[in-house]
C-alpha cells in the first residue's frame, strides 16, 4: 500500500534518530497542499515553529507569507518544509550528521508531493538540494534543472530581516527571485521523457511490461 504524506508525518512525529529529539517540543514536519506545484525548503524550525508545530510561523514566516502574496499565492497553495524537522537548541546551525539523518524525511516528502518547482531558502537548503558548496549569493537569481523539476535558490527570509528587511540591499533581489518563481510556474510543464529504447527488438514489441513511475524516479 502506498504511503501518504499523512502516514509519513505520523511516523516522523515520534522520530528519535538524532539528538534533536531530546530537546525539541515537537517535530515540525511541513504544511500546505500535498499536491502543490511549488515546494519551499527552509533550514530548521525556530522557537515559534517548535511551539506551534508548523514551519515558518515567526517573523521570517511572515515575510515568506508576504512574498507569496506578492506573486498571488497563499500558504495553503504551496508546501513548506525544512531540511531539519526539529529545532536545534538556541537556533544554532544544523550539524552535518543531523542533516544526513533527517533528510530522508524530506526526500520522502518530495517524492510524494512531486512539486514542479522547488525553492531553496538560504544556504543549508540550497547546498543540500543542489549538492553544491557555492553560497546563496552566487546561486540565487537562476533556475537549476533537477530530476525533471526546477530548483530556484533564494535568500532565507531570516537573512533578509537581519539585513534590514525592506530597506536592505537584498530585498530587491528577493523580490526578483519571487518574480522568477512566478514566471517559472507559469511555464508549461515539459512533456515526460519517452521510455528508454534499449534495443530495436524491444521497441517493436507491442506491449511493454509496465514499470511503475515511482520505481523509475528517485524523487
Ligand atoms: N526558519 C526556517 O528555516 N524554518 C522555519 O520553519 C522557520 C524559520
Amino acid at each position: 500500500m502506498t504511503r501518504t504524506l499523512v502516514d509519513v508525518a505520523q511516523e516522523a512525529s515520534t522520530c528519535t534518530k538524532c539528538r534533536l529529539s531530546t530537546t525539541r517540543t515537537q517535530v515540525v514536519f511541513g504544511v500546505g497542499d500535498p499536491d502543490a506545484d511549488l515546494l519551499f525548503i527552509g533550514e530548521a524550525p525556530g522557537q515559534h515553529e517548535d511551539k506551534q508545530g508548523e514551519p515558518f510561523v515567526g517573523a521570517a514566516g511572515q515575510l515568506l507569507t508576504r512574498m507569496l502574496g506578492e506573486i498571488g499565492l497563499t500558504r495553503e497553495q504551496v508546501y513548506i518544509a525544512n531540511i531539519l524537522k526539529c529545532r536545534p537548541p538556541g537556533n544554532r546551525d544544523p550539524q552535518e550528521d543531523e542533516i544526513e539523518t533527517c533528510t530522508p524525511w524530506l526526500i520522502e516528502q518530495i517524492s510524494l508531493i512531486q512539486p514542479q518547482v522547488v525553492v531553496t531558502l538560504g544556504n543549508f537548503a540550497t547546498k543540500f538540494v543542489l549538492q553544491t558548496q557555492t553560497g546563496i549569493t552566487r546561486m540565487r537569481g537562476s533556475v537549476y534543472p533537477w530530476h525533471g523539476r526546477t530548483v530556484i535558490p533564494t535568500f532565507h527570509p531570516a537573512a533578509i530581516l537581519r539585513g534590514g528587511g525592506e530597506k536592505g540591499r537584498q530585498f530587491g533581489e528577493l523580490q526578483e527571485d519571487f518574480a522568477l518563481i512566478k514566471r517559472t510556474l507559469a511555464e508549461p510543464e515539459p512533456p515526460p521523457p519517452p521510455p528508454p529504447v534499449t534495443s530495436l527488438v524491444e521497441f517493436e514489441r507491442e506491449e511493454q511490461p509496465a514499470i511503475a513511475d515511482d520505481q523509475l524516479e528517485l524523487f
